[in-house]
């Protein structure tokens, strides 16, 4: 399918997702997206996608939403100038803070919003789905405010890696069940959380934690995030009365992405660069960039970009930042990969560890590992582009990464040139 569409087909479809035509009545992104679930769950999936057309866009939800975004989260989140990394670089480099965000990341905007999203529905639970655990922090946390009991599945395997996440969890009043089956990680977290919800599709809303999975899902979450680059725009807009010449920011599956860059894909000046795990190479297996290398087929209910083998075997990936340690990606990066509005690179383990130095370094801001992905785009960037004015999706803060920093850059003397 991907490479199947003529310059005539790329345009119509651009022009359909300015004009919020996308995804379509079958959460179709072109042709990626869709929803690919077992019969047992199309009733769940009806009743939510009909709750997110009825609910999301009502005045009093948004009300409700926008308060707590501001009350609670800390929003608007503040758009920095990082003038020693714009001397560095020799170009003019702005991070949107999704660090100062409370818990720590942009995934709180998504967690509040579905968990309020439950609420309105009548749910008596919310489940969810994690990985290194910053989503499942960010769902308990918004349970707990809104005042619903939370289930997080995660992997026994990513349990022991993140202890202090099941923690923080389990304080914030969650139950968190270690998942024994498949890879033990996030992608069987994912299948025991769909798996749960077959038991009790009615009382139960499941809080999905990127721009992944079926309809009504990337829409949902992207709706959810599209706030960081309304944020964004309008404040460089107040700051310096220009838009950006580029916006770049890191994807995983890319939920902090699409929302940073929702608001400038109808800006034709503004570059839009999306950069991946390249982990420690090339080769399958060494990477999660899956937009780089990918190839479509369907996991977890939706068709995108897949780090498959020949025979459609999902391949473990390797990034030393573990949320971006997925085999696939958003169906909509995936639509906006093939019709070429948005570029998608990758940057390594070694260099993204060497960002996270930098930037620490240089200007007080400790980013994720993840983060610190995008940062390699912006030097990249820069350095081609001198003088040019690039925004960066700062999507998270480090601290959650000091086990990983203490064995890698503080072990050595670290790797700054
Ligand atoms: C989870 C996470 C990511 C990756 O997830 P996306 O859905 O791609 O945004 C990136 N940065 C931080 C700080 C994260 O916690």
């Amino acid at each position: 399918m991907t490479g199947s569409l003529d310059t005539a087909a790329k345009a119509k479809l651009l022009r359909t997702l300015l004009d919020g035509g996308l995804p379509d009545a079958n959460g179709r992104f072109g042709p990626f997206g869709g929803r690919y679930i077992p019969e047992t769950l199309v009733p769940a999936f009806e009743r939510l996608t009909e709750a997110v057309h009825t609910v999301l866009h009502e005045p009093s939800f948004q009300a409700e939403l926008s308060a707590e975004l501001t009350d609670w989260v800390g929003r608007p989140t503040a758009l920095s100038p990082m003038r020693n990394l714009s001397r560095r670089w020799g170009a003019e480099i702005w991070f949107k803070r999704e660090d100062l965000a409370h818990t720590g990341a942009h995934k709180i905007n998504n967690a509040l919003g579905q968990a309020l999203l439950a609420k309105r529905m009548g749910a008596t639970r919310v489940i969810a789905e994690t990985g290194a655990g910053q989503h499942g922090v960010a769902t308990a946390a918004a349970c707990a405010r809104v005042g619903l009991p939370c289930v997080v599945y995660m992997g026994e395997v990513d349990m022991a890696r993140q202890a202090p996440n099941v923690g923080r969890m389990r304080l914030m009043g969650a139950t968190v069940v270690p998942v024994v089956t498949g890879d033990r990680t996030l992608r069987a977290a994912i299948d025991e959380a769909f798996r749960d919800w077959v038991t009790d599709p009615a009382g139960t809303f499941y809080c999905l934690g990127s721009a992944l999975g079926p309809h009504p899902y990337p829409y949902l979450v992207r709706e959810l995030q599209a706030i960081i680059g309304r944020e964004a725009r309008a404040q460089m807009l107040a700051k310096t009365g220009h838009l950006p010449d580029c916006v770049i920011a890191c994807v995983g599956g890319g939920s902090n992405a699409i929302g940073t860059f929702h608001a400038f894909l109808g800006d034709p000046s503004v570059e839009i660069i999306g950069v991946e795990a390249g982990g420690r190479g090339a080769a399958l297996g060494d990477n999660a960039a899956t937009l780089t290398t990918g190839r479509p087929g369907v996991l977890h209910g939706t068709y995108t970009l897949l780090l498959q083998d020949a025979d459609g075997q999902i391949q473990e990936t390797h990034s030393v930042s573990a949320g971006l340690d997925y085999p696939g990606v958003g169906p909509e990066h995936a639509l906006l990969r093939e019709i070429g509005r948005v570029h998608y690179t990758m940057a390594g383990d070694e260099e993204a560890l060497a960002l996270v130095q930098e930037c620490s370094t240089y200007e007080g801001v400790l980013p994720a590992i993840e983060t610190a992905h995008a940062l390699v785009g912006a030097r990249d960037y820069a350095r081609a582009h001198p003088g040019k004015r690039i925004l960066v999706g700062l999507s998270g803060r480090g601290d959650k990464d000091m086990p990983t920093l203490q064995t890698t850059l503080l072990a050595h003397d670290g790797v700054l040139s």
